[in-house]
C-alpha cells in the first residue's frame, strides 16, 4: 500500500508488513507520519510530533568581559 506524505506529498511505499500497523513512518523528506492501518486500509494519518529535544540554552558570558 502507499500513503501520501502530508508534508511533501511523496507517495511512501509500504510493504505488506504495514497492512496492520500503527506507528510512525518516516518519509524521504524527513517528516514523521503517524499512521494507522487495518487490513491494508489506511485508517488514520497525521504528522507525528517531533521527539522532544533538549533546547540548547544560550550561554551567558558573565564574568568574561574582554578588556
Ligand atoms: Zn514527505
Amino acid at each position: 500500500m502507499r500513503i501520501n506524505c502530508l508534508s511533501c506529498g511523496h507517495k511512501v511505499e509500504l510493504g505488506d508488513a504495514y497492512d496492520d500497523f500503527e506507528g510512525p513512518v518516516k518519509c524521504l523528506c524527513g517528516a514523521m507520519l503517524e499512521i494507522r492501518t487495518e487490513e491494508g486500509m489506511l485508517k488514520g494519518i497525521k504528522i507525528a510530533e517531533p521527539p522532544a529535544r533538549p533546547a540548547p540554552r544560550p550561554k551567558r558570558m558573565e564574568g568574561a568581559v574582554p578588556g
